[in-house]
């Protein structure tokens, strides 16, 4: 008798210690093996006639960003890891309008915005109107994590990332010919393509979501003007119950129909399904031409809907699929 009541102590002793840490605070709960990711790189008028080695360009990039993700998901990194290193990534390459590469502002200048959310515990941090700053998600993170507040913005930010040692850069370091061009385009009343956001939502082996977008905005935006995407809620969200929804678009509309929000709210408070939900908020909410999505709920199930021509965008699980797209 007393054996088996000392086995079963032992049991429940290692059980205990396998969620408890030192601290007897809880710790993820035991690996599962699924996970999906899903990012995009902005929707828009994405003209099907561009060159084929613009596309192929396009393409690998999604291809490598999607690859950092899939890794730390496969090696069994978190979801929050896996959304700010595939955003850091984007937030380097030129060709997407976040990091160098974002639009210029009707003064000539970047200002950029960036938010991150934590499916597990609604946790979320967001930057607004940076100048100075390479990687806007990782401050974003940062204010998740080292203040009590969700959003800086300015000056504010920029000084809170010099106190968290993150060196800033001169305002010319996001300047690009190409963003230039489609200013000077815009100002010209060409056609100019406003795209290039990113963005990537997650959900990893462990069962958490996580969620965050980063930009550059609206081409020639007016200087102050903050879009949907460092909005918790309209741009990004994310929560364990539901799933996980970084937007993309015209921001003034996805911040009047608090889009990720409504993602959320829809499957929580109607029981749709994620696809229902989506369809809902890009199809019948929103107009013709205003965006797109990706979202991935917590059983794995994803979807990116856009009422654009095109949206960059790229999904890989656990069980193998890994692709690339930009159309329909
Ligand atoms: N939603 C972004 C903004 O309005 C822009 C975009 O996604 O293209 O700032």
């Amino acid at each position: 008798m007393k054996s088996i009541i000392f086995a079963a102590i032992t049991v429940a002793v290692i059980v205990l210690t396998q969620f408890l840490d030192s601290t007897g605070s809880k710790k993820s709960l035991p690996a599962k093996e699924n996970y999906t990711i899903v990012i995009h790189g902005g929707a828009g008028a994405i003209s099907k006639d561009m060159p084929k080695v613009v596309r192929d360009d396009y393409l690998n990039s999604l291809s490598d960003a999607l690859k950092i993700g899939r890794d730390i998901l496969e090696k069994g990194g978190t979801a929050m890891d896996a959304v700010e290193k595939v955003i850091n990534y984007f937030e380097t390459d030129p060709k997407f309008n976040a990091g160098i590469g974002a639009v210029y502002t009707s003064n000539g200048t970047h200002e950029l915005d960036a938010s991150i959310m934590d499916g597990r515990d609604l946790a979320c941090g967001a930057v607004a109107g940076v100048k100075h700053i390479v990687h806007p998600i990782s401050l974003a993170r940062l204010v998740m994590e080292k203040t009590q507040h969700v959003l800086l913005a300015y000056d504010g930010a920029e000084e809170f990332a010099k106190q968290m040692g993150i060196k800033l850069v001169p305002s010319n370091y996001f300047d690009t010919p190409e963003r230039y061009k489609q200013w000077q385009d815009f100002l010209m009343k060409l056609k100019s393509e406003k795209h290039g956001t990113v963005g990537c939502v997650v959900l990893d082996k462990y069962g958490n979501l996580a969620a965050g977008t980063s930009t550059g905005g609206m081409s020639n935006k007016m200087p102050g003007r903050i879009g949907d995407s460092p909005l918790i809620g309209d741009g990004t969200y994310a929560n364990n119950k539901t799933c996980a929804v970084s937007c993309t678009g015209w921001g003034e509309k996805f911040i009047r129909n608090a889009v990720a929000f409504n993602v959320s709210a829809l499957m929580e408070f109607k029981g749709m399904t994620l696809k229902q939900a989506t369809d809902e908020v890009i199809y019948k909410i929103l107009q013709k031409n205003d965006g797109g999505l990706i979202a991935v709920d917590k059983k794995g199930n994803y979807s990116t809907p856009f009422n654009t021509e095109g949206m960059f965008r790229g999904v890989a699980t656990s069980s193998g699929k890994f692709e690339v797209k930009i159309w329909k």
